[in-house]
């Protein structure tokens, strides 16, 4: 099969034949139909990012849909030629958190493109596929589905079940990217007034086209205070989809009295997993911080029906379709901050 090879950190990917993926007794082979490309692959592109450094070669993405090609001899809910989402985040199905519905804090979490091969290829193999596996439903098509592949569930999971937003609430958004025009989106969907805050005003403008109500280019003003001005005392909700100290710090600033801090942004490289939080602030503005990761298999089915009925519009963040042979241009535009929206791939020839 054709895929794009990860041989060398920082090195353009390698478009070559290599070996199909081994079929195993509890796995399917997924024949890819999109694939997402992520900030996600570029920090593993990188190899620098704490506790997510792949082994070499390796095949990234992790955004993943197609058809079921080939299923292992004791797979007993899919067939070949059904059509699937991959989630990234994948259980065992058997620890205490998967049994409570968390699949996406598993004991023995595993991830495509991380730590096992993924979808910048033809095929892939998906193992425990029983378990890690979702049928898309007829009205919900592959770019759709692998624009959802991990910031849009990330998102969901992350305005829905972290941050608790409702509706007539106002959620400030840091990082117009593709979690955050996603958590945009899905805030909007659900009721609440949505801020969105950036330094780069053309994803601002297009934050405003899939929903928020209010923008703030934090270059040129004090996101915190602006904030507080635009929602009368503080915003109930702040988001950080990126990951870096002044995001995170503007997001906790801006919020009114016992506001919700979600934290879905990883540090990068830099920074080493660490922050600075204002803790006496949060403390005495009962502040509550949360962290959140992927989403687990069990929000798939709610949030594959709002798509179904086109209440949620992931496909409308897919700014440009590539082949594999494009994926180091958007690479190298993620380098700088540049690009907009979402970028999947849908040719693998
Ligand atoms: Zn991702
Ligand atoms: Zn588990």
């Amino acid at each position: 099969m054709k895929a794009a090879v990860l041989d060398k950190f920082k090195e353009p990917l390698a478009v070559k034949e290599v070996s199909d993926p081994e079929l195993t007794s509890d796995g399917i082979i997924l024949k890819l139909k999109a694939t997402g490309v992520c900030r996600s692959d570029w920090h593993a592109w990188e190899g620098e990012w704490n506790g997510f450094i792949p082994p070499l070669p390796h095949i990234l993405g992790h955004e993943m849909s197609g058809t079921v090609e080939e299923v292992g001899k004791d797979i007993k809910n899919f067939k070949k030629g059904d059509r699937v989402i991959v989630p990234f985040t994948q259980g065992d199905g058997t620890c205490p958190h998967c049994l409570a519905g968390h699949s996406n804090v598993c004991n023995h979490q595993v991830m495509p493109g991380f730590t096992y091969n993924g979808g910048f290829a033809q095929y892939t193999h998906i193992p425990n596929a029983d378990r890690n596996l979702m049928k898309l439903p007829e009205g919900v098509d592959f770019l759709e589905a692998s624009a959802m592949g991990c910031r849009f569930m990330t998102a969901f999971h992350g305005v829905t079940s972290r941050g608790k937003v409702a509706p007539g609430e106002w959620v400030a958004i840091f990082g117009a990217g593709g979690v955050g025009l996603s958590a945009t989106q899905i805030a909007t969907a659900i009721g609440a007034n949505v801020i969105a805050v950036d330094i780069a005003d053309d994803k601002l403008e297009f934050a405003k086209k899939v929903g928020a109500v209010a923008t703030v280019n934090s270059k040129k003003e004090n996101a915190p205070e602006a904030i507080k001005e635009l929602t009368h005392g503080g915003a109930q909700v702040g988001i950080d989809a990126l990951g870096i100290q002044a995001t995170m710090l503007n997001s906790v600033l801006c919020l009114d009295k016992r506001g919700r801090h979600v934290q879905i942004g990883m540090t990068s490289f830099g920074d080493g997993g660490m922050m600075n939080i204002p803790l006496n602030e949060m403390v005495s503005r009962e502040i509550q911080f949360s962290g959140s990761f992927g989403m687990p298999i069990s929000e798939y089915p709610g949030m594959l029906q709002m798509v179904e009925k086109k209440r949620l519009q992931p496909g409308k963040l897919v700014k440009n379709t590539i082949s594999l042979n494009g994926i180091d241009k958007v690479f190298h535009d993620m380098t700088n901050f540049a690009g907009l929206g979402v970028t999947v791939i849908t040719d693998f020839d």
